[in-house]
């Protein structure tokens, strides 16, 4: 079911790991973020849209992960696009031999049959100057940082006070670095200063996984993934209440 987060934005949360999938409305159609996980949630997702008269003329995935990277026929065939260094690694993983090995391999088992695949990471990269989406809707800006993923994108919605997070700013999960990455510590540290720096704009955060955070709650989702990625750098024992059977489930993920 679709609930609305602000004027023009609305959320679909699927079961799996409290996924969001995000909808904003423009001027023909909408855009959808972050597709969905299950394909009986993208097609209920895809009925909800059309019962409202409403059709998909733009996708975008916030990262690189498989969990963001899902689409299902039933939404059609608008353009889909990802940050280019996104699209760059989505393109690296999809290559070669055994794809579908693969992906079953990092798909946790209870949901892999549930998963449709097909049109998993049809995405096109935005050329890397691209400081917004292109599409007839309302100014989208593409927040792009490195933590948690190659190319992750957080995406903001002027006109809503919206921000769209990706795979940070959870309630329900910690940040997970990008193990790859040179210095993923620093690159996350960063990625948090860039989200802060438009705080002011924000209103509510929409996480890849999770609640979605009111006005009182943006500095608080800010402030503790950065509480927990200094203790990782400074080597302090970390507590946060996000570690548990989630972040647990989470790790398994790529
Ligand atoms: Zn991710």
């Amino acid at each position: 079911m679709l609930r609305q987060v602000a004027d023009g934005v609305l959320a679909h949360q699927s079961e799996f790991l409290q996924s969001n999938a995000v909808v904003v409305q423009g001027a023909a159609g909408v855009l959808l973020i972050d597709a969905g996980v299950t394909a009986d949630e993208m097609l209920c997702l895809a009925n909800d849209l059309s019962d409202s008269d409403l059709t998909v003329v733009a996708g975008f995935s916030t990262h690189p992960h498989w969990d963001h990277l899902l689409w299902h026929a039933s939404l059609g065939s608008a353009p889909r696009y990802g940050t280019a260094r996104c699209v760059a690694t989505v393109r690296d993983r999809l290559s070669g031999p055994d794809v579908k090995a693969r992906l079953a391999a990092v798909i946790p088992a209870d949901v892999v049959d549930q998963v449709p695949t097909d049109l998993l990471g049809r995405i096109s990269g935005l050329p890397t100057e691209t400081t917004e989406i292109p599409w007839d809707g309302p100014s989208i800006r593409i927040i792009e940082h490195q933590a948690h993923a190659p190319g992750h994108a957080a995406l903001l919605i002027d006109e809503s006070r919206v921000l769209v997070a990706g795979d940070m700013l959870s309630d329900v999960l910690i940040p997970m670095l990008d193990a790859n990455a040179a210095d993923p510590i620093e690159d996350y540290l960063r990625a948090l200063r860039l989200v802060e720096g438009v705080a002011g704009a924000v209103d509510f955060v929409v996480p890849g996984h999770g609640a979605i955070a009111g006005p009182d709650q943006v500095q608080e989702r800010i402030d503790q993934d950065r509480a927990y990625v200094a203790a990782l750098r400074d080597a302090k024992v970390v507590s946060d209440g996000r570690i548990g059977p989630s972040a647990k489930r989470a790790r398994h993920r790529t």
